[in-house]
Parts: structure tokens; sequence; C-alpha cells
């Protein structure tokens, strides 16, 4: 089968990155937490100590760490200049931050650079806000993944509380909605479901269920139907 690139968009806990993987594991492709890296340059600014007011300078200071994804037994390991940050840009204040500075512009194009390079080669299941409509518009398969704001909360939280994280379902309703109204808004790139995308609401719908009409979709893209 030709290696095909993937694009998975969807708003917070619609569960991108669970089926992303899962797919990416049944199709021996590599798997592209885009999130995770506006998360690491959240953390970035946060421990460093810089406004998003400040862009340029956590621009430059984005240029020079060496930031970097890998996959270790189904979990995307995170690093800053070799700093596992993997757990610390899952903190609920990462979180309430991370769209804000996803909104500029700067940071936007250097990680869309490196997000690009990362594809070229094929063979990719790439998650993300702006994957099938900026990142890579040209991908072959196109799914906008969802659920109802109730159920992605209510994942979020059960996904929180199993790694001790001790927050209230409400709250992290609260949090979500926020974000999904930052990414929904946002002058660029923002989150949107393009015309050739194929809709997946999971509301209801197993894991295995969602990864099964991603690989189907592969498949009829493929030619082998
Ligand atoms: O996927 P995850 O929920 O970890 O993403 C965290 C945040 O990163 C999103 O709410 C969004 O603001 C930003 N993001 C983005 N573009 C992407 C991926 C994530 O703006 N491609």
């Amino acid at each position: 089968m030709k290696k095909l690139t993937i694009a998975i968009d969807g708003p917070a806990g619609a569960g991108k990155s669970t089926v992303a993987q899962i797919a990416a594991r049944c199709l021996k492709y590599t798997y592209i937490d885009t999130g995770a890296m506006y998360r690491a340059v959240t953390w970035l600014a946060m421990t460093r100590k810089i406004s998003p007011q400040n862009s340029q300078a956590l621009t430059d200071e984005v240029c020079k760490v060496d930031l970097k994804l890998e996959l270790v037994e189904d979990k995307t390991m995170v690093y800053v200049d070799g700093i596992d940050v993997t757990e610390q840009i899952r903190t609920p204040e990462v979180s309430r931050k991370v769209a804000e500075i996803a909104q500029i512009p700067e940071i936007r194009e250097v990680l869309i650079l490196k997000q690009r390079e990362m594809a070229r080669l094929g063979g990719v299941v790439m998650d993300g806000r702006d994957i099938s409509s900026c990142v890579l518009p040209d991908a072959d398969v196109k799914i906008f993944l969802t659920a109802s704001i109730e159920e992605r909360a209510k994942r979020r939280w059960q996904e929180l509380i199993s790694t001790g994280v001790n927050v209230s379902l409400k709250n992290i309703t609260h949090d979500i909605a926020s974000r999904d109204k930052k990414d929904y808004e946002r002058e660029i790139a923002p989150l949107k479901q393009v015309p050739d995308a194929m809709l997946i609401d999971t509301t209801g719908l197993t894991i295995e269920d969602t990864v099964q009409r991603i690989l189907d979709a592969c498949k009829e893209r493929s030619g082998v139907v």
C-alpha cells in the first residue's frame, strides 16, 4: 500500500491522539502529536517567564531550543533541550495557557515548518487543529474528529484523575470550552473542518470503531477496498 499522509483535526478531548496513535501503529506509520509541540512552547514560556506579549523573545527562544518528540512504548515523549517535559506539558496550568501561545503567528510559522519537515516522507498520522487546513493541505486522508463537550470533558477528567492530578469535572469542562472558543475563533489557522475532511463524531463510539473508520478511509484512498 502507498505510504499515505493522514491528517486528524478536532477539538480538545475528541480522542485524536488515542486513535491517531493506534491507527499509526496498525499502519506502521509515524505518529506526530502537534499539540505536544504547542504545549512544549507554552512550558518554555512559563518556565523562562517570557510573556506571550513578547512574541519576538519567545520565538527567538523557540528557534534556539532543541524540541524533540519521540514515541516510546506508545507514549509520545517530549524533550526540550534534552529535558523530559512529557508530564509537565499536560498540567492544567499549561492546558489553560496553550491556546493563547498558539495564537502567536511567529510561533505557528516555526512549528509548522518543523511539522512539514517531519511529514515530508509520508507514512505519518499527524493530529492537531490546522493539519488539513494549513500544515498538510494535500494530505491523502483528512479526518475531523469531534464529540459532545460533556463526553470530551469526561474523558479528559478521567485521564487526569488516573495520572493523580486532582481536578473537578466542572473546571475541566470550563477549561475545554474556553480553549475550544480560542481555537475556533482565532484569526490564524483556526480549528475548522475542511470540506474534503471526513467527519467522525466519537460520542458513543468505541476507540476500535473510530480507528476502523480511519483505516477504512485509508484503504479506500489507496485503492485497496
Ligand atoms: O492537542 P492538544 O489538546 O494537546 O493541543 C493543545 C493546544 O495546542 C490546542 O488547544 C491548540 O490551542 C494548540 N494547537 C494548535 N494547532 C495544532 C495543535 C495544537 O493551535 N496543530
